[in-house]
């Protein structure tokens, strides 16, 4: 395995950056201001991709579409794109040739100065980022929400100040190269069956992806866990560094959960802080879940109770994830496209009390559809498939 110097000493050397997305794009520029040669590699062909290809254009970075060549190879190391499989033939022949790939999350995180808050999990990676980077903006510090969700990390790595935070969505899929990424807090909020496609349809394996995430944690780091998950519950994670876990179900004495109407977050049974559901402007169960989490995480750094208060209540929520799109006539409708897997669909009808006329639809990945059967019979009046 190679060191950070290697990765970071590049004036002068080609690095390939495979698939050319947000992330790999601003990869490639990320490398164009620190003085290295890119070479964007994508599968796609050229009318598919041709914004961003205009965009390389005017960068003046190489680049190729509608498959790989051998130019590919002729780089010190390569960076993947999240949507690059790890099993893609370019990265089969890159460790036959011996070489190195790292993922672009990690290539960034060596040019941020800055504190880096990451966010992994099924559900509610995009909903807690950006409420901890809101928790952050509202107590007057400097943060920007990165990943999977706003900007890539890599073109927003360099704007960070040293008393900054980065607020960064991780998919799995992000996390699957991970060598020497160490984030200053890492969340995971939940593991539940899901894109199990590229895990062999294996959930331990998808799991093992996640838990990346804290590989190179050391005493300094915190680590934030849900309780009430079969795959994070307490004893299931040997972490390096502080573990602090959130639960909606177990009254915990270390780490913060819920108490009847109430969120209390405590150390060994002394209070660090408290505040109740409704200083939570976003709605069920899984939103408090998600609350917990992005408070665990911004404790160390937000002096004042009263400003997570007003971070809780002003945030209200973002789009797709039951949104309420309008009232007409007494009908509320709820925008909830962002539900792509059973679990998510599982929270967003347990938030309802009215009666639901269910749209339905997508890609079906493998999920049992048993798990939301007694939740549908109770609540739903009718389906649209
Ligand atoms: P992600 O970025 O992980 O896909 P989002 O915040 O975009 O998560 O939410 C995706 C869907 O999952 C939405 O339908 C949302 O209501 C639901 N959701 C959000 N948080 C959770 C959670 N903690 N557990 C289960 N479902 C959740």
């Amino acid at each position: 395995m190679k060191n950070k110097e290697f990765y970071t000493s590049i004036e002068d050397k080609n690095v390939t950056v495979l698939g050319a997305e947000r992330s790999g794009l601003g990869a490639a520029k990320l490398l164009q201001k620190l003085g290295a040669i890119p070479f964007v590699s994508d599968m796609a062909d050229e009318e598919k991709i041709a914004d961003r290809v205009a965009e390389l254009q005017s960068l003046g970075i190489a680049y190729e579409c509608g498959g790989h060549t051998s130019r590919v190879h002729d780089a010190e190391f390569i960076i993947c794109s999240p949507g690059v499989p790890s099993d893609a033939l370019p990265l089969i022949q890159a460790a036959e040739k011996g070489i190195p790939v790292i993922g672009e999350i990690e290539f960034a995180s060596f040019f941020c100065k800055g504190t880096i808050i990451g966010i992994t999990g099924t559900n509610g990676k995009s909903t807690t980022t950006a409420l901890i980077h809101h928790l952050l903006n509202t107590a007057g510090l400097y943060s920007v929400a990165a990943g999977n969700i706003g900007r890539a990390f890599s073109e927003v790595a360099l704007e960070i100040p040293e008393d900054g935070f980065v607020s960064l969505e991780i998919s799995s899929f992000q996390l699957d190269h991970i060598q020497l990424f160490k984030p200053h807090v890492g969340i995971i909020l939940n593991i539940t069956p899901d894109h199990l496609n590229r895990y062999s349809q294996n959930i331990e394996l998808y799991a093992q992806a996640k838990f990346n995430l804290f590989k190179n944690f050391t005493a300094e780091n915190l680590l934030i866990l849900n309780y009430d998950n079969s795959f994070l519950g307490s004893d299931k994670i040997n972490a390096t560094g502080m573990v602090h876990y959130f639960s909606l179900h177990e009254q915990l004495k270390t780490g913060i959960a819920k108490f009847g109407d109430e969120i209390i977050a405590s150390i060994d049974g002394k209070e660090t802080f408290r505040c109740n559901v409704s200083d939570i402007y976003i709605r069920g169960e899984h939103n408090h879940a998600n609350a917990m989490a992005a408070i665990a995480a911004v404790l160390p750094y937000i002096k004042k109770a009263e400003d997570i208060k007003r971070g809780l209540l002003s945030f209200t929520g973002i789009e797709h994830r039951l949104e309420l799109v309008r009232e007409i006539d007494g009908v509320q409708y709820i925008n909830d496209s962002k539900a792509t897997n059973v679990d998510s669909v599982w929270y967003a009808l347990r938030t309802f009390s009215t009666p639901i006329f269910l749209i339905l639809g997508g890609i079906d990945k493998g999920n049992d559809y048993g798990q939301i059967k007694d939740l549908v019979l109770e609540k739903v009046v009718k389906i649209y498939a």
